[in-house]
């Protein structure tokens, strides 16, 4: 087996590891990227993208039912789900070609196939390429899988899991999904846009139990509205495969039916079998790897990124701290923080959010208010016919800073971002209202909620004052 000698070995090739392979190239380092299926990790190929470039024909579906109020008649249409999945098939291919000819151009030599850890400096690789990997330090990335669980038995045709399910090409007319959480949610969104009967089951008393409730709230409604069946506070005990289809038992005894059904109760982690005991890298209780915010691990020279490496599974997490470890792993000096991560939901509506939710927010001791405002008073919302959602921004009543923000509707995984910036850079809610928005946008919900939080509302009524 060959013996190669790198500056930095990263395992791993997803939205953790290709940037800190990349970020470390660039900093004149050799690097080795070992990869042991598709480049780009989960989000590229069985995530993020696929989803979205489903979601996006879906979204364009379900505007058709407005088009009559703008004057248009569309006779005869055909909606054909197999070429919407060539679509993201396509989408899938191009990204990833792409990344993959940015990788070579950044000179960063790629080894396909499986990767162990074997000491604190060492890497065997066992696949289409076999080598040892000697390196001074290591980025460990090597992400999360969907969870099996043995009451679930998945055959990937009706009992799906998020990758089967992306890879369907025809679609069924009645679907269950057992798991009420952001994966869960979009894919109930997605389907019942174009028709199919959803039913979603979620143990907990409410779907997107870490946004906000009145979040979870807003989006149980617009399912409702739209005939997805929301049941909460339901376990499901069993899944059975019948002769046409699936059925579900829930602790009580009462079934569902269902063509098939998409499990989605959480990811295990990719931390098993990679060599981590060998390298004596500590490993928490909860399965994450123990990191400080430098992204080092309990051993010098080797750091963990992405899902393995917080509670944070999102792919612009994995990413940053994939530049931090690279930086820090480079000689710099970088830290990761937590207190403004954006989590984008594309539901239909869409929901963006940051920070705390007032909840949490009069939990950790701050006097906290919300400024809210509702997109039906906005010029742009009613143009579009997009009018159901609101923006709703926390603050601190003592100082004005913002300590949260909450978006759902049109473009609130877009909206969000401004809240982004606002608190990673700790402004006060008057910087927010002294911000000229655009008109006619749906930006403005942010200035009005701004005026909303102050007691000066613009567009809406003055609440009343109590002498
Ligand atoms: C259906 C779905 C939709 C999602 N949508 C979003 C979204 O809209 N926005 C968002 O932010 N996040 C989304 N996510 C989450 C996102 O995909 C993950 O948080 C992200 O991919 C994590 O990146 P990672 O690099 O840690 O791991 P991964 O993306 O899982 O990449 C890890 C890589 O390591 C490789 N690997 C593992 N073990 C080894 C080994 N021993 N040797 C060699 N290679 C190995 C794997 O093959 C994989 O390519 C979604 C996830 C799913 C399932």
């Amino acid at each position: 087996m060959d013996r190669e000698k790198f500056d930095i070995a990263v395992l791993g090739g997803g939205p953790g590891g290709y940037p800190a392979a990349i970020r470390a190239a660039q900093y004149g380092k050799s690097v080795a990227l070992i990869e042991a299926k598709e480049m780009g990790g989960t989000c590229l190929n069985r995530g993020c993208i696929p989803s979205k470039a489903l979601i996006a024909g879906s979204e364009l579906v379900g505007r058709l039912k407005d088009v009559s109020t703008f004057g248009i008649d569309i006779q005869g249409m055909q909606f054909d789900y197999g070429r919407l999945a060539t679509h993201k098939d396509q989408v899938v291919h191009k990204m990833r070609t792409g990344l993959e000819s940015v990788i070579a151009a950044n000179k960063i030599t790629v080894f396909r196939g499986v990767g162990q850890l074997i000491s604190p400096t060492e890497i065997k690789v066992l696949g289409q390429d076999n080598a040892l990997i000697v390196a001074d330090k290591i980025i460990v990335a090597t992400g999360s899988e969907p969870r099996n669980i043995p009451a679930f038995p998945f055959d990937y045709e009706r009992i799906h899991d998020s990758t089967s399910l992306l890879a369907m090409t025809t679609l069924p007319k009645k679907m269950l999904i057992v798991g009420g959480g952001v994966i869960g949610c979009e894919f109930a969104s997605l389907y019942a846009t174009l028709g199919v009967d959803v039913t979603i089951l979620e143990l907990l008393p409410r779907i997107l139990s870490t946004e906000a409730p009145e979040v979870s709230q807003a989006l149980t409604r617009a399912f409702t509205k739209q005939g997805i069946k929301v049941e909460t506070n339901v376990k499901v005990q069993k899944i059975e495969r019948t002769d046409s289809g699936i059925v579900a038992t829930i602790e009580g005894g009462r079934t569902f039916d269902a063509d098939c059904c998409l499990v989605s109760v959480g990811r295990s982690l990719n931390t098993n079998g990679i060599g981590l005991e060998k390298a004596g890298v500590l490993v928490q209780d909860n399965g994450i790897i123990a990191v400080n915010d430098k992204m080092e691990t309990s051993v010098a020279g080797i750091y963990a990124v992405g899902d393995i490496a917080s509670k944070w599974w999102l792919a612009h997490v994995a990413s940053h701290q994939g530049l931090v470890a690279a930086d820090n792993a480079c000689g710099k000096v970088a830290r990761m923080h937590y207190h403004a991560i954006p989590s984008v939901i594309f539901t239909h509506p869409e929901i963006g959010s940051v920070g705390l939710s007032l909840e949490e927010a009069q939990k950790q001791g701050y006097k906290a208010k919300v400024g809210a405002f509702p997109f039906q008073a906005l010029g742009k919302s009613q143009a579009t016919l997009h009018a159901d959602g609101f923006a709703q921004v926390v603050i601190d009543e003592k100082t004005g800073q913002i300590l949260g923000a909450q978006a759902v509707g049109y473009e609130a995984t877009t909206l969000i971002a401004e809240m982004v910036l606002a608190i990673t850079n700790e402004l006060t809610i008057e910087c927010v209202a002294e911000t000229i928005h655009a008109h006619p946008t749906i930006s403005e919900a942010w200035g009005e909620s701004a005026m909303m939080a102050e007691g000066l509302p613009l567009s809406l009524p003055p609440r009343t004052r109590s002498k």
